[in-house]
């Protein structure tokens, strides 16, 4: 501020600071609020009358008083600014948030600086927030975030079973290989196709045979693990990685699935329809050499339940 600024001019200082569209706060040492402009008596509903001389811990109990001491701790001593993002705290003063485009955000977001004001000797004195209304740049972060989840997820996931794709199952069963050449546990894969599946879709239409892909779907997701990774491998085919599982316990959660699909009923106008699934099943032996001759061997489990009149469970011969 230039020394020639005349008394009168004070006047207009202060009606900006009145005005102005951020939030201006003027603490002492002891946290007592001294100023208190415009932005702050709209947001928070208190008049400068109210909060003169209180403490600011006192007037907004959500502020952690711990931290705060920090921060004047530091400013005093080092007499500089510092600043508090709404990334690392959503909000100093707990305000609502007005604005009909941030309509969804219950609160204001804000940025603060905090300003070291010193006296006449170069003492900190006194600390100005200043408080910045941040709500659409953090609305707007976090929906860009929301929007990227949900692309990551709708790259990989099945859009009419909600299974994984086949492109990023195979990804993971690839990562599954890798991790038991390092830790040598078991891994078991269970691959099962829907029988006689052409006919349900020729008799039935092909909506009526997507509510049975949906079904089959449904029955693996309840009788398998969480920590098991399934997929829609193509239209009526599906895999299932079973993680930390040998042969036996595989050929039983095959066993479960198979039955729990034979016990499915779909209805079609009145007309109950059945139908039943042959499954392959291989652990990774020594003659398993990568995760392709995996999925192979496990096609081969399921060449061999087809071949042997379906609607049943076979393992790989490697
Ligand atoms: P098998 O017992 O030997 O498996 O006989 P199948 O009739 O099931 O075998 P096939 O592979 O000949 O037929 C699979 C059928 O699955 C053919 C195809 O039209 C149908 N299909 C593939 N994807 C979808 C889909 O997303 N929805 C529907 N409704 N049908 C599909
Ligand atoms: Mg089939
Ligand atoms: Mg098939």
């Amino acid at each position: 501020m230039s020394a020639s600024i005349e008394l009168k001019d004070i006047h207009w200082l202060i009606d900006m600071v009145q005005n102005i569209d951020v939030g201006l706060v003027v603490i002492d040492l002891n946290m007592n609020v001294q100023v208190w402009n415009g932005f702050m008596e709209n947001h928070s509903g208190l008049l400068t009358a109210h909060v003169v001389d209180k403490k600011l811990n006192d007037l907004f109990t959500d502020i952690p008083e711990a931290w705060l001491q920090q921060k004047l701790d530091t400013i005093r001593v080092l007499k500089n600014k510092a600043f508090t993002t709404w990334e690392q705290r959503s909000y100093l003063f707990k305000f609502k948030s007005y604005r009909p485009i941030t309509s969804n955000a219950e609160f204001m977001y804000q940025n603060v600086t905090f300003l070291p004001l010193t006296d006449i000797t170069n003492k900190v004195t006194q600390v100005c927030l200043i408080i910045y209304d941040v709500t659409d740049v953090a609305l707007n972060k976090q929906m860009a975030l929301e929007a990227n989840q949900q692309l990551e997820y709708l790259s990989h996931t099945d859009t009419l079973t909600q299974l994984n794709n086949q492109g990023f199952w195979r990804e993971c069963c690839r990562t599954e290989y890798k991790r038991h050449t390092r830790t040598q546990q078991p891994a078991s894969l269970i691959m099962l196709d829907i029988d006689h599946f052409k006919n349900i879709n020729d008799t039935y239409g092909h909506p009526f045979g997507d509510e049975v892909i949906i079904g089959v779907a449904n029955s693996i997701k309840e009788n398998m693990r969480e920590t098991d990774i399934a997929g829609r491998y193509g239209g009526e085919e599906f895999t299932l990685i079973l993680v930390d599982t040998a042969l036996e316990p595989a050929k039983l959660v095959a066993e479960r699935i198979r039955k729990s699909i034979e016990s499915l009923t779909f209805n079609h106008l009145g007309e109950q329809v059945k139908i039943t699934a042959s499954f392959g099943v291989a652990h990774i032996t020594a003659n398993i050499a990568n995760d392709q001759s995996w999925i192979k061997a496990a096609d081969l489990g399921l060449y061999i339940a087809k071949d042997s009149g379906r609607n049943n469970v076979a393992v790989s011969p490697h």
